[in-house]
């Protein structure tokens, strides 16, 4: 009998960060100049999510499952964790060239974490703002690492231009950076495991580089996954209404929904994380209501059935669930 869940959000200052979570996405960050990642939904040791009001409100999602596992998560009840991570990040510089391992490669670094796809969705982003998006065609191993010492790795990225709606697919080994300008959604498995190849020769403000795992990202490395582009929305309808599917993989999926009316989303037993990137609008189930402003996040335990999704005006709403 849970009502929809809203957590308070978990900003996470990197000297990649800006100002632009709470200029853009009205989070309330201090006065620094680097926040850079907003953990909407975190179930993890680096950040674990509080929710933010009603009868439940300061209740972490590690006690929620323990406690109401078969509402809140349903058929997928069997893990002790939530299966995702939502953030929002801004990108005010280039992140580090990095990648993720997937699940077994991540079990063999750190036996308590996981395997780290992710996706991105952008939400605002300048004209020339870019990312490295996998290596370009036919990098091998040797070329990859032979520019890594010269200093050129630039020349195997595969670096595209990105615009606001853009989804980008990033699987456990690709090799991926963000640019400077880039405000984005991201959704990916719960993990906090990431290698550092290359962090283009910078220094932190005592003068020392961050340290790259060079040997790590290597074994994590899909030196056949080649360059990555923007996802094709598949267009898809269901007894309400018209919408997108932009990711379908193994760890999630991500539907698009642009609405003007009210919608219906039936939970089927699965949870739904609904993220609200435009407009207002109130999440009505038979157990409670949470209000969804722009930039927020909501949490729809999967026993809430058929639940409303009242807008106040046009409003563009990612649905996350498990496959
Ligand atoms: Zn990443």
């Amino acid at each position: 009998m849970l009502p929809p869940l809203t957590f308070q959000p978990i900003l996470k200052r990197i000297r990649w960060g800006g100002r632009r979570l709470g200029t853009l996405l009205h989070k309330q960050i201090g006065e620094a100049c680097d926040y850079a990642e907003s953990w909407e939904i975190a179930d993890h040791a680096d950040g674990q999510s509080l929710v933010a009001d009603g009868p439940l409100a300061g209740q972490s999602l590690s006690s929620l499952i323990r406690n109401h596992g078969q509402d809140l998560l349903g058929r997928q009840s069997l893990g002790s964790q939530f299966p995702l991570l939502i953030k929002f990040l801004d990108a005010h510089d280039w992140l580090s060239l990095q990648v993720h391992p997937d699940d077994r490669l991540a079990k063999q670094f750190n036996p308590s974490e996981n395997g780290k796809t992710e996706a991105w969705v952008i939400i605002d982003s300048q004209p020339d703002s870019q990312i490295a998006a996998g290596l370009r065609a036919g990098v091998t191993s040797e070329q990859f690492c032979e520019a890594l010492r010269n200093g050129t790795v630039e020349s195997c990225l595969n670096l595209i231009s990105v615009k606001p709606g853009d989804c980008i697919m990033v699987p456990a080994g690709t090799v991926h950076a963000l640019g400077p300008g880039i405000v984005l959604a991201e959704v990916q498995q719960q993990s906090n495991l990431t290698f550092r190849l290359f962090d283009w020769g910078r220094v932190d403000s005592s003068g020392k580089p961050r340290p790259v795992h060079v040997e790590e990202s290597l074994a994590c490395t899909d030196f056949t996954r080649g360059p990555v582009a923007a996802v094709e929305p598949v267009q898809l309808c269901d007894s309400s209404h018209p919408f997108e599917e932009l990711v379908r993989c193994e760890h999630f999926v991500i539907r698009r929904h642009r609405f003007l009316d009210p919608i219906r989303i039936s939970t089927d037993d699965r949870f739904r994380v609904l993220i609200c990137l435009n407009g207002s609008a109130v999440v009505k189930s038979k157990y409670g209501n949470a209000q969804m402003p722009v930039a927020t996040t909501v949490l729809l335990p999967a026993c809430s059935g058929v639940t409303q999704v009242i807008p106040t005006g046009p409003v563009t709403m990612l649905e996350v669930l498990c496959p």
